[in-house]
C-alpha cells in the first residue's frame, strides 16, 4: 500500500499532472462548478492515456459549460421538508449532512450544493432530527450531502447517536465516495470503525452504500478498507450511475460488478444519468444503458447481477426493466405519488432518450396478440400523462 501523505487540490492549477496549457483551458469550467481531487485518486490515473476514465470522472472536461439541463434535475428541492431534510417517500428521510465531498465528481446531479452557499444542508442538524423525530412513519434515513464520510468522527457520532436512539427508524444508511475516493479515512481511523461498530447493532444493520464507479477504483487500499467496515458490522451495497467515457462498456461494467461481489460488495443500482446542468456529456441514453447491462450480465454468476437499472426521477425511482424491438418497459420502485406505486410503464422506444421526460408511453398497452400480428392496426400511442406522474404546474405535495 502507497503510505505518502495525501494532498488535496481545490484548484486545477495545482494538479502537478496538467500542463499550463491544460489548466487555462480547464479554469473557465472550474470556475463554474467548482474542482477537487487528491494525490490518492489522481495517482490512479494513466496520465499517458487521455481518454482514461478517472480522469474524466475526476477532472473538468470543456463539454461542461453546455447549459443545456436543470441544476436540480430531479426537483429535490420540492421535497425539502426542513434544513437538510429531504422527504420523498413517506417511509424514508434523506439528511443532506455534508456540505462537500473529499472529491468531486465530475458527473454529480447534487453538483449546485458547490456552486454556492446552500441552506439545503442540514450543517445544524437539530431541526432534521427532530422533524424524523416526530415523523413516525419514517423508517429509514439516509445520510447523503456531500459526503457524510467527510465529516469529523465526532459530529457523525452525534448524529448516528441521536437517530440510533429513535426506535421507529429501522434502517439507517450512509452513502458515501469515501471508499473509492480515500479509503485511507477509513484505514487511518480507527475512532471512526470503532463509530460504526457502536451503532451497527444485530437488529439494526448501518449500511454504507459505498459509490465505486469503475474496477481502477478498487485498489488495494480500497478492499482493506471495505473489509474493515464489514469487520465493524457494516452491509455494504454499491450504487453508480453508468457514465459515458468513465464505465460505459459492458467488458468494464462486467468487471466492475464481479470486483464488487468478489469484495464482498453488494451490487445495488446501476443509474442512468440524470440531466442535470453540465452533465449532457456524461449522459448515457437508456436503451443503450439496458443493452450494456444485458451484455455485462452475460457470464456473470447471480450475486453479481443483483444489480437493477434505475432513474431518480423528480416523480419516483423507476427500474428499468427491459426493452424490446418496440417499446421501454419501465416500474415504479418508489414513488412520490401512491398513484404510481409499483405502476408499470410502457413507453414507445426511442434510442436517443435518456430521461423520463422524453419518452412517450403507449396506451392502452398492447396485448402479446398484437404484438405478434404486425398486421393488426398498431397500438394507439399518446403522450405520457404527465399529471398522472405527479407533473403539475403547482408545487408538489407530498403522499403523506
Ligand atoms: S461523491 Fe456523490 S455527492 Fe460527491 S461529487 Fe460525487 S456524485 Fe456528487
Amino acid at each position: 500500500m502507497n503510505s505518502r501523505p495525501i494532498r488535496t487540490y481545490r484548484h486545477v492549477r495545482d494538479v502537478p499532472q496538467l500542463s499550463e496549457a491544460e489548466v487555462e483551458r480547464l479554469s473557465a469550467v472550474e470556475a463554474k462548478y467548482a474542482f477537487r481531487a487528491n494525490s490518492y485518486y489522481l495517482n490512479l490515473i494513466d496520465w499517458d492515456n487521455p481518454e482514461d476514465p478517472l480522469r474524466r470522472l475526476i477532472l473538468p472536461t470543456m463539454s461542461e459549460l453546455n447549459m443545456e439541463g436543470d441544476l436540480d434535475a430531479s426537483r429535490e428541492t420540492d421535497y425539502t421538508v426542513a434544513r437538510g431534510l429531504q422527504h420523498k417517500y413517506s417511509d424514508t428521510a434523506l439528511m443532506l449532512v455534508a456540505e462537500t465531498c473529499d472529491s468531486y465528481c465530475r458527473y454529480c446531479f447534487r453538483k449546485r450544493l458547490t456552486m454556492r452557499r446552500s441552506d439545503e444542508i442540514a450543517v445544524d442538524p437539530t431541526e432534521a432530527l427532530t422533524y424524523i423525530r416526530e415523523h413516525q412513519e419514517v423508517r429509514n434515513v439516509l445520510l447523503t450531502g456531500g459526503d457524510p464520510l467527510t465529516l469529523a468522527t465526532g459530529k457523525l457520532e452525534r448524529i448516528l447517536a441521536a437517530l440510533s436512539e429513535m426506535e421507529h427508524l429501522k434502517g439507517i444508511r450512509i452513502g458515501s465516495k469515501i471508499l473509492a475516493f480515500r479509503p485511507q479515512r477509513v484505514l487511518d481511523d480507527p475512532s471512526l470503525l470503532e463509530m460504526l461498530r457502536r451503532h451497527s447493532r444485530p437488529d439494526r444493520r448501518l449500511y454504507l452504500i459505498a459509490h465505486f464507479t469503475h474496477p481502477h477504483e478498487l485498489t488495494v487500499e480500497a478492499r482493506e478498507a471495505v473489509r474493515l467496515v464489514k469487520q465493524a458490522g457494516c452491509e455494504i451495497m454499491n450504487q453508480t450511475p453508468l457514465i459515458r467515457g468513465v464505465n460505459d462498456r459492458s467488458d468494464i461494467l462486467q468487471e466492475l460488478l464481479l470486483q464488487l461481489t468478489a469484495a464482498g460488495v453488494h451490487p445495488y443500482y446501476l443509474f442512468v444519468g440524470r440531466p442535470t446542468r453540465g452533465n449532457r456529456t456524461f449522459l448515457v441514453p437508456i436503451v443503450e444503458a439496458w443493452q450494456i447491462l444485458m451484455e455485462a450480465s452475460n457470464g456473470l454468476p447471480g450475486l453479481a447481477r443483483t444489480v437493477r437499472l434505475a432513474m431518480s426521477h423528480h416523480t419516483g425511482k423507476l427500474e428499468i426493466t427491459g426493452v424490446d424491438h418496440d417499446f421501454i418497459y419501465l416500474r415504479y420502485h418508489r414513488a412520490a405519488d401512491p398513484h404510481n406505486r409499483g405502476r408499470h410503464l410502457v413507453c414507445q422506444r426511442d434510442d436517443r432518450a435518456v430521461w423520463l421526460d422524453e419518452l412517450h408511453e403507449v396506451h392502452p398497452r398492447p396485448s402479446l396478440r398484437d404484438y405478434h400480428e404486425p398486421a393488426r392496426a398498431p397500438a394507439k400511442r399518446i403522450p405520457m400523462r404527465l399529471d398522472r406522474l405527479g407533473y403539475s404546474a403547482e408545487p408538489k405535495t407530498r403522499e403523506n
